[in-house]
């Protein structure tokens, strides 16, 4: 997607150099061609262009009912793993070496699937990527509207599948509807099974969303964070704690999460607060989300960080930081950041 793209300013050094994405939803990279091409599969007519159509959302609700409507289409471990295997092109592609992919099991779950199954595929798709030099770790989603049983299922679900590449357990949704502190058993049980915890928090909610997740919940990584610019004691904590953000521009920029909470009737990416959030010392992961819902991949995110007048040498040091703030023990770090240093 990226290396298309006419206004591409970044260094042929800096886009080659070996990455790692850490805030990415498998259901998110569905293209509208493979969406079209599932759709077929399953008996439902759906041409490339219906599917960006409805991709063009306005709002966060909207973008919501698309994620409904495009995770309809995964119905069983066969398309999980056609997935997978077109993002891990799109990954390689963009030199991607890494990434925790997250899986949003609170709606296989919901749609009774077998989540064991449908991880097993997943899981089996991703081992030939390893010898091209990607590797997949996963970290298993639940909806946050859906509310703390559900999301308690999830995490007996990463259990049962008992695998060493689930390394966290996050919730996404609307931070909106359930109280954090709601979810404190859920993600007790969650670091009690060794999962580290992530959570999306101040992203169309306020800053105390963020405080809850990190005081309540003990989250380690905050998806998007982006409230925290209202709040210089929590931008503080963050900097200090060394809790890292996992910013995603172009996200919130479609989803109107930026323009909600600049109180805006719409944003542009200038007005993104990646800048300052950076600038504070609070450890940014540029993160794609949703890459064909949001028509952007990691690069792009690279190259709207540098149109907010990052440098190209600071772009090094987030991608650094999604080295050192990624899931792994120290030694898999180790193995994974080498190519960095060649
Ligand atoms: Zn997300």
């Amino acid at each position: 997607m990226f290396l298309a793209h006419p206004q591409n300013t970044l260094s042929e050094k800096f886009i080659s150099l070996p990455k790692a994405e850490l805030h990415l939803h498998l259901e998110g990279s569905i293209q509208p061609l493979t969406a079209s091409a599932l759709g077929a599969a399953h008996g439902i007519a759906i041409c490339e262009e219906e599917v960006r159509q409805r991709y063009a959302y306005r709002d966060f609700s909207e973008f919501i009912e698309t994620f409904k409507w495009v995770t309809s289409l995964l119905r069983g471990p066969r398309d999980y793993a056609l997935i997978l295997r077109d993002l891990g092109e799109q990954l390689l592609a963009q030199h991607i070496v890494y990434t925790e992919l997250t899986l949003s099991v609170g709606v296989m779950l919901l749609r009774g699937q077998n989540v064991q199954a449908n991880f097993a595929a997943l899981f089996e798709a991703s081992k030939p990527f390893l010898s091209r030099g990607l590797r997949f770790n996963f970290i298993f989603d639940a909806v946050r509207q859906f509310g703390a049983g559900a999301a308690m299922k999830v995490v007996d679900c990463a259990k049962q599948c008992n695998s060493q590449s689930i390394v966290a357990f996050g919730i996404g949704g609307d931070e909106l509807s359930i109280p954090a502190n709601e979810f404190r058993a859920v993600y007790d049980h969650a670091a009690a099974i060794g999962l580290h915890r992530s959570m999306h928090a101040g992203e169309i909610g306020g800053p105390q969303e963020i405080r809850d997740a990190i005081e309540l919940l003990g989250v380690e990584r905050i998806g998007h964070g982006i409230a925290a610019i209202h709040d210089p004691a929590l931008m503080d904590l963050l900097a200090e704690r060394r809790i890292p953000l996992e910013v995603c521009p172009q996200s919130n920029i479609r989803t109107g999460a930026l323009a909600r909470q600049l109180h805006l009737p719409s944003a542009t990416i200038q007005q993104h607060p990646l800048p300052r959030l950076f600038q504070h010392g609070i450890p940014i992961l540029l993160g794609s989300d949703d890459p064909a819902m949001f028509e952007t991949d990691l690069l792009s995110e690279f190259q709207n960080a540098r149109n907010m007048g990052i440098s190209e040498q600071q772009l090094t040091r987030l991608a650094a930081n999604s080295f050192e703030h990624a899931f792994l023990n120290s030694r898999d770090r180790e193995m994974l950041q080498r190519p960095r240093q060649l």
